[in-house]
């Protein structure tokens, strides 16, 4: 699948938040928002231009899609499918999006980051309920079992990832096992389980419904 190679500061700059897409990077002074929270392409000197409502809208479908890394056709499959299901269609998306495989790998401490559990689900190493699973997109159950695959370097990958993340809270809906480096999937997740709080997805889903 396509995805965004290039520098993935940029779009915490262009957003002006930090989307957390660095892993430890993220917490530290080096993050460019801190440093230099200016949309790439203009200076300090630039005026900031004001949106209108549909440029509001825009951005934050951009910046949600952009924290799950996910892109304009797959995020409009999920908001059908967030159409299609009972309640709020807002609440649906970011539900299902916190469902990815790629989400719950990164939410629960065993990778370092976004891009490092894409790149271990790409690369086989992990499996859910006992198989191989290498597809990012997978959207957890009730009841899933994720943890590295029975192989010495994908079981390096997740423990050191876990002890990288040993101060890391996982959402309540997931149960961490560190010590076997298994995810259970004890619930759904609900609006309040979403990692970040701050998403309008009312503004999203005006925008998506026109
Ligand atoms: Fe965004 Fe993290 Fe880069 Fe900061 S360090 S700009 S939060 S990706």
């Amino acid at each position: 699948m396509a995805r965004y190679t290039g520098n993935v500061c940029r779009l915490c700059r262009r957003e002006g938040h930090k989307l957390f897409l660095k892993g430890r990077r993220c917490e530290s002074e080096k993050c460019s928002v801190d440093r230099r929270n200016i949309p790439p392409g203009s200076n300090l000197r630039t005026r900031p231009r004001r949106l209108s409502d549909y440029g509001v809208h825009l951005r934050e479908k951009q910046k949600v899609k952009r924290i799950y890394g996910v892109l304009e056709r797959q995020f409009i499959r999920y908001f059908k499918m967030a159409e299609r299901m009972k309640g709020n269609t807002g609440v649906n998306l970011l539900t299902i999006l916190e469902r990815r495989l790629d989400n719950v790998v990164d939410a629960s401490g065993l990778s370092i980051s976004r891009f490092h559990s894409r790149q271990m689900i790409n690369h086989g190493h992990m499996m859910v309920n006992g198989r191989k699973m290498d597809i990012v997109s997978y959207m957890v159950r009730v009841g899933d079992v994720i943890q590295a695959r029975d192989k010495e370097v994908s079981k390096k990958l997740t423990s050191e990832s876990l002890q990288l993340n040993a101060d890391k809270t996982a959402p309540q809906w997931l149960k961490v096992d560190a010590e076997a480096g298994t995810i259970t999937v004890t619930a759904l997740p609900a609006r309040e389980d979403v990692r970040f709080q701050d998403i309008q997805e009312q503004f999203i889903v005006e925008l998506c419904s026109k």
